[in-house]
């Protein structure tokens, strides 16, 4: 017997490196009229390295007891974040030092306890209160150079930053440019990040509509704005941080290689080889299928 249309395109989207989860998901993936993308680990490779690190004055830490104390509470974490901060520590000669009671808030950062101090690394939005200071001007000059800046903060209080950078994907333009040329809406980013880090990989892959600062919640805001308008999403992304916004999206596509065992549950798709240009061959490939169903 010839296999049913769909069935044969899943299969065929599998050999492209896009493991579709249903027919429902095959057929539904040629419906889809505008793509959202989460920025890190998504259109970027996911494996930021550290470009800078500040410490405050009055803080009593310097440079190296700063990467010590982010990079034994980031250690347990398995956020692109983290692990650069943790690598960048190895490769900087700092030995790791153990870590208790270990949190960890998707979209914020984490903490722990590292020998008798609380330490916390994560987002100036969430670790820092209030919007001046000293600590808000490393941020802003930081955050001018399109970087993603995390604070660290010692039993309480700001003790430095670090800067992170991260590279954008190849071939990710043209796998944009032929997204919007077939669902004819330019692609959205929804970031956690920082406006000029969402800024610069945008305008490095295209991007002109942009959401920042987003919270895990404020991205499946951003998904049912989008759907409200008519729209039919896909959201495309890999962390913890992006699986309530995956399940809300029509359909929800997780980065597989590196992406978190959550996000890869959650969505109904996963491009295996975390190539972008495979997905408008699949959207292409359930158009084709859909017409041969009827
Ligand atoms: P994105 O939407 O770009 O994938 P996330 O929602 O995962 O980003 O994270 C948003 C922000 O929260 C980061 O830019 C960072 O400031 C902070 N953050 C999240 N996880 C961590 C972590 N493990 N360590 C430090 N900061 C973190
Ligand atoms: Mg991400």
């Amino acid at each position: 017997a010839t296999m049913p249309p769909l069935l044969a395109a899943i299969a065929t989207a599998s050999r492209h490196g896009v493991l579709v989860k249903s027919a429902v998901v095959m057929e539904q993936l040629g419906a889809v009229t505008q793509v959202a993308f989460d920025k890190t680990g998504t259109l970027t490779e996911g494996s930021p390295h550290l470009t800078q690190v500040r410490t405050l004055p009055g803080a009593g830490i310097d440079d190296d007891e700063l990467l010590a104390l982010a990079a034994a509470a980031e250690n347990p974490s398995e956020h692109p974040l983290g692990r650069a901060v943790v690598r960048a520590a190895r490769e900087a000669g700092v030995p790791l030092r153990p870590a208790e009671e270990f949190t960890s808030a998707p979209g914020r950062g984490v903490g722990a306890r590292v020998q008798g101090r609380r330490v916390e690394v994560g987002s100036p939005a969430h670790l820092l209160r209030d919007g001046r200071g000293p600590a808000h001007a490393v941020v802003a000059d930081l955050e001018q150079g399109g970087q993603t800046v995390v604070v660290v903060r010692v039993d309480g209080e700001p003790a430095g930053m670090l800067g992170l950078a991260d590279r954008v994907r190849p071939g990710v333009a043209a796998a944009l440019a032929r997204l919007t040329a077939l669902t004819g809406a330019p692609p959205v980013l929804l970031t956690g990040d920082n406006p000029q880090a969402a800024g610069s990989v945008a305008a490095e892959v295209g991007i002109t509509r942009i959401r920042a600062g987003l919270l895990p919640q404020d991205k499946v805001v951003a998904v049912h704005e989008l759907q409200a308008s008519g729209a039919r999403v896909a959201l495309v992304g890999d962390g913890v941080n992006d699986a309530p916004a995956l399940a809300a999206a029509h359909t929800g596509i997780a980065m597989g290689r590196a992406g978190s065992d959550l996000a890869l549950d959650t969505a109904d798709a996963v491009i295996t080889r975390d190539e972008l240009a495979t997905l408008p061959a699949v959207i292409a490939l359930s158009r084709r299928a859909r017409r041969l169903v009827v």
